[in-house]
């Protein structure tokens, strides 16, 4: 898959930016200078960095380097403050952003539900690829296919995009990161964590308050049960058995519920960290009472908890969304067995900017 022609600076660590320096003559300081106006200060563009001699700017713009943060080319804004944001690449490619202002939904895993606290917390919920290549049935990314991995770059600049485009101040507001926008992130594995290093080290936002969403990519749940610094980790469940899940998400051919669970049994969890599993309920296919009690048994043995999400339906997608009884009814079943369950208010429907919803669509 191509990778995007552009000459970004963003998506440069610290260390790249010091032989960028140094083929410039430059001393090594330069180098920190650079990352703190791309990073931490989040500016977007060549311009407005104050701290480097006029010479380096323009032997760097001579280069045709550039910061490189993605275009804001629109907004949609929501009735409930969503602004789901569409972001145009250097090679004119484009991935959606969400903002979700008031909480998140959920995935803080401390169990409020969204919207419970004032406007400064936020989340923002990022894209890992242009368009998708797991096929998820009840997605409208899926039928994009996939175009292209986003560098480690367009992910951060995603998020200094918005923070700069909302105005936030990271000293005084929350703000969480979700890596479920467009894309599979383990199937873009080496940028995804990149980014991820650049956002917890550069930015500022600790990987604490940052959640990956992953279909089941099984070897690189055991990759990144490794890592020294990661987000917690959200497994895309979506079915109670074998049968189903490789009818909703064909993936689970590839790896079935056993390799998957395995693998969520040994996840090195932290102190009090818990897996969270993310369950979209479509009417009469996964939403029964006893689909339940088989996801009880399922989850048995994993610290976690699961969040519950009624489709979002969309054009294209031929499943409807569950009637709330059958939503509460599943909740119950699992909280009984002692699971923490909590059902995620959708948020954004009316702009298309819900889980599952993210189509590039342009109107
Ligand atoms: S739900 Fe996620 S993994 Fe599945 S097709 Fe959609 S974007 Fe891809």
């Amino acid at each position: 898959m191509t990778e995007s022609p552009q000459n970004a600076l963003l998506g440069l660590d610290i260390q790249e930016l010091s032989q960028l320096a140094q083929r410039h003559g430059q001393p090594e300081y330069r180098a920190r200078q650079l990352f703190d106006a791309i990073y931490p200060q989040h500016l977007d563009t060549l311009d407005s960095v104050s701290t480097l001699p006029k010479q380096f700017l323009t032997a760097l713009k001579n280069e045709g380097v550039e910061i490189g943060q993605p275009s804001i080319e629109k907004r949609f804004q929501s009735i409930d403050g969503t602004i789901r944001y569409l972001l145009a690449m250097a090679d004119g490619e484009t991935v959606e952003t969400v903002w979700m202002p008031e909480g998140d939904g959920g995935e803080t895993g401390d169990g409020s539900e969204a919207g419970d606290s004032d406007w400064e917390r936020a989340t923002i919920c990022v894209s890992s690829q242009v368009g998708c290549a797991v096929n998820c049935q009840f997605c409208l990314t899926a039928l994009l296919g996939v175009k292209r991995n986003l560098t480690a770059g367009e992910i951060v600049g995603q998020v200094t995009a918005i923070l700069n485009d909302r105005g936030v101040d990271l000293e005084r507001q929350r703000v969480n990161l979700v890596f479920m926008g467009m894309g599979e992130p383990f199937l873009n594995y080496a940028q995804f964590m990149k980014a991820v290093r650049l956002l917890v080290e550069g930015v500022g936002l600790p990987a604490s308050r940052m959640t990956v969403s992953t279909s089941g990519i099984v070897p690189r749940i055991v990759d990144f049960g490794s890592e020294p610094l990661r987000p917690k980790l959200a497994i895309s469940l979506n079915a109670p058995n074998n049968t189903v899940r490789t009818q909703i998400m064909p993936i689970n051919k590839k790896w079935n519920l056993e390799l998957l669970m395995q693998a969520a049994r040994e996840f090195p969890l932290r102190n009090r960290e818990r897996i969270t599993f993310e369950y979209v309920l479509l009417q009469g296919v996964n939403d029964q009472p006893g689909q339940a009690r088989e996801v009880v048994e399922l989850l048995r043995g994993v610290r976690c908890k699961v969040n519950l999400i009624a489709l979002n339906s969309g054009p294209g997608i031929e499943f409807n969304t569950p009637a709330e009884e059958n939503v509460r009814g599943f909740q119950s079943v699992l909280m009984q067995a002692g699971i923490p369950a909590f059902v995620r208010r959708p948020r954004g429907r009316d702009i298309y900017a819900a889980c599952g919803q993210l189509k590039r669509t342009v109107a």
